[in-house]
């Protein structure tokens, strides 16, 4: 048989497998199958949706035994040649399976074979009269009169099911009624995936010399690749220079993605871009549901949206007029996946930039040292702010806490608890934070502040508490727990860093009359739940408010006179080597929350430590010293940006598994300047019941360590240990965790 057009179609599927499939394409598509459309095909005894990839004249498998592809799904491609182009690259970047990599940029319901166009929804709007009539008229109907309430009070004029399903069980009985009684009307929506044009506009502030001249810079690289780094103090208008920018390239008719951390993506900021840009906005992230993603993935890659502001997985969102991408807070952790695709947002910022000639431009009070680092060897343009924008704001008070021999209770001590009663007699609100970012428990002496080094490496030991041996992830040294401070002699050893639970407990007992509102990721699960508490902070409901790093980054809480950060030394003293460099972070966006509003505010550290010449340097210098110090002692001890680095994880629920597995990597990786650190035990040996072991890899070239992965990750896909574990390889790790 032969063939008059190219009919073999390489197709990626969602599936944890390396490579392509070839399929054959039926004469019915043939000449109209293109690279990114979506096609149906047979796999195993299933059928998958999967993307083309590639369309051939031949291919390298026995044509006999290929299957042709079942069905075309679109005409047209969904995902365009950038976007392919970024996703091969990253694949091949992350060394992940590219099936996998390609389906995670599209929203779920292209993956599942949708159509890739916008759909409309039943809803419930009001009619006239609903609107009109005094709820309580309803009478004894007490839940249609709630419902009724619930739809007048709503910020939605037209309301979907998940809309009811988020707040309500058993609404559709009691709507009914309300449509019988002509006060509710059901109708076919598109959902807003954002893409509204609010009306008024806000005038913007006028701009200080700062802010023009970075906006300037970067208005002047439009047209072209160039990465900037913004380094503006928390307040110092960071957005108002975005916003700034972001005008001149929408009048340029082009498009403009942003992505900030997940945290920072609230209602408030969409709303604030919303005021200021005449413009259709759309949003991404996590707390949409799947048709508001759906339709806002849509209007942004058929260029009707000309501004998207998304997470971490925006970043794929095919955007034909792309013409400028802004990373804020680019040192936040979330735009690192930490799962199945490992990938980092800011660095594949930079490459979708790069390829598409255009400017990206990075913002941040606390810059990545990776930034920094880019910043000094030329890569990037550093643009400074270091005026606070605003009239009121002034930098907070901020002082460290010596615990030592104080009496704590829960992880508070009696000095804190003081200040915390008489910030609240003071009517002012009180922020307690925790650092769990990379958690591992560290043996630390309450009398002197010792703590267990390895007397091998720069690195802190970690405790193993089923065991009770300390141990340095680095090396490998093992020791005794002791019973004593080999220091001081006391038995005074303790495990510092209570949890955000246990401390609630402690203050609600202390302070019963007063109102307690925690925020971590276990209280916030619901969709929505994150929203309402910090709603409830900001308008001052709350008296106490006990969050995670969650809390630190771009929220306003004007009430704020007090910020109490209650374990630093676990910072200080982390396992994993970016724990200082993390500490910092947080210390500086932490201290930005106080002292927003017209009250001076006052920041308190307990640490064990005050001596410490790191703290100090932060403090007197600010961050920009803290990194330089810092930086100086990453570059000693040879660990990223000056290394390259990525971690061979397995988890296992018998642990011999897990070592043999990773002794056999190991023996398989024989590779010129490459160093080995390993197989050990992850500074959190057990995690949900599976042991987790981890061997490092680190080479002082970037090209050194892609050259011997791309050469080793299929060695060990085959070995037939892997069969028995699970296991991953993440590539310019983030956490050591
Ligand atoms: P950042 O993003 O750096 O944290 P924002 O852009 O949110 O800072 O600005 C902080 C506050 O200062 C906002 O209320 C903003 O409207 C205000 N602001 C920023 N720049 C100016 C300016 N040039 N004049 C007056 N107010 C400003
Ligand atoms: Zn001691
Ligand atoms: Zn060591």
């Amino acid at each position: 048989m032969s063939y008059e057009y190219p009919h073999i179609a390489q197709v990626a599927v969602p599936l944890p497998l390396y490579g392509l499939f070839d399929y054959l394409i039926p004469a019915e598509y043939a000449n109209c199958l293109f690279k990114g459309c979506r096609v149906s095909v047979p796999f195993g005894r299933k059928q998958l949706v999967g993307m083309v990839m590639s369309v051939a004249a031949e291919s390298s498998y026995l044509e006999s035994r290929l299957r042709p592809i079942s069905e075309q799904i679109d005409k047209q491609p969904v995902l365009s040649e950038d976007i392919l182009k970024l996703l091969e690259w990253s694949a091949s970047y992350y060394h992940h399976p590219q099936g996998e990599v390609v389906f995670s940029a599209l929203p779920k319901w292209l993956r599942q074979g949708e159509p890739a166009q916008l759909k409309s929804l039943k809803c419930w709007a009001l009619t006239a009269p609903g609107r009109a009539l005094d709820a309580d008229e309803l009478g004894r109907a007490t839940k249609q009169v709630a419902l009724l309430k619930y739809i007048q009070n709503a910020t939605h004029t037209a309301l979907y099911a998940e809309h009811f399903n988020n707040d309500w069980t058993n609404w559709r009985a009691p709507l009914k009624l309300l449509v019988e009684k002509s006060l509710v009307q059901v109708e076919e929506r598109v959902p807003a995936g954002g893409g509204s044009v609010a009306g008024e506009k806000i005038k913007p502030p006028q701009l200080n010399q700062q802010q023009i001249d970075a906006a300037q810079a970067v208005k002047r690289a439009l047209g072209g690749y160039q990465a900037f780094l913004l380094q503006g103090i928390t307040g110092s208008g960071k957005t108002e220079v975005y916003l700034d920018i972001i005008d001149q390239v929408l009048a340029d008719n082009l498009q403009v993605l942003v992505l900030v951390p997940e945290i920072s993506l609230t209602p408030q900021l969409i709303q604030r871009f919303e005021a200021r840009l005449n413009t259709k906005i759309a949003s991404l992230h996590s707390a949409l549901n799947d048709s508001q993603r759906h339709s806002a993935w849509i209007q942004a890659s058929a260029g009707d949206a000309r501004v998207v502001i998304g997470t971490r997985s925006a970043l794929f969102t095919p955007l034909p007029e792309l013409g400028l991408i802004i990373i804020d807070e680019e040192h936040d952790g979330s735009f690192k996946q930490q799962e199945g695709f490992r990938y980092h947002a800011r660095d594949l910022a930079l490459v979708r930039a790069r390829n598409k000639k255009i400017p990206v431009l990075l913002g941040s009070a606390t810059p990545a040292f990776e930034s920094l680092n880019n910043v000094n060897t030329g890569q990037y343009q550093l643009l400074k702010l270091t005026e606070r924008g605003s009239r009121f704001a002034r930098p907070p008070k901020v002082s460290l806490l010596d615990v030592c021999q104080r009496p704590m209770e829960d992880g508070i001590s009696s000095r804190l608890l003081d200040k915390i009663s008489e910030h609240i007699k003071n009517n002012g609100q009180v922020l307690l934070f925790l650092n769990r970012r990379g958690f591992a428990p560290l043996l630390m002496c309450h009398e002197c502040g010792w703590t267990t080094a390895c007397s091998r490496c720069d690195a802190n030991m970690t405790l193993h508490q089923h065991n009770q041996r300390l141990r340095c992830h680095h090396c490998g040294s093992e020791k005794n727990v002791p019973l004593k401070c080999p220091q001081c002699q006391q038995e005074s050893l303790i495990i510092p860093g209570a949890g955000t639970e246990r401390i609630e407990n402690a203050l609600t007992e202390k302070f019963p009359e007063v109102k307690i509102s925690r925020i971590d990721r276990d209280t916030t699960r619901r969709k929505g739940e994150l929203d309402k508490k910090l709603q409830q902070a900001r308008a001052g409901e709350v008296d106490i408010l006990i969050g995670t790093q969650m809390l630190a980054k771009g929220h306003d809480f004007p009430n704020v006179t007090l910020v109490g950060i209650l374990d630093i030394d676990q910072g200080l003293f982390s396992a994993d080597f970016r724990g200082t460099e993390y500490m910092a972070q947080l210390i500086v966006q932490v201290s930005g929350r106080a002292g927003r509003g017209e009250k001076p505010g006052e920041v308190i550290m307990q640490t064990h430590h005050p001596e410490h010449p790191m703290l100090h340097v932060l403090l007197e210098s600010g961050y920009s010293g803290f990194a330089k110090e810092a930086i100086k002692e990453r570059k000693l001890a040879r660990f990223p940006p000056y290394t390259y680095m990525a971690i061979l994880r397995s988890s296992v629920l018998v642990k011999e598994q897990g070592q043999v597995f990773l002794e056999e990597c190991r023996a398989a990786c024989n590779f010129a300047d490459i160093q080995l650190f390993g197989p050990l035990p992850a500074p959190m040996e057990r995690r949900a019941g599976r042991f987790r072991w981890q061997l490092i890899i680190v080479a002082d070239e970037r090209k050194t360590l892609h050259g011997a992965l791309r050469h080793w990750i299929p060695e060990v896909a085959k070995l037939k240990s892997a069969n028995r574990v699970r296991w991953s390889i993440d590539v310019d790790p983030q956490e050591m965790f």
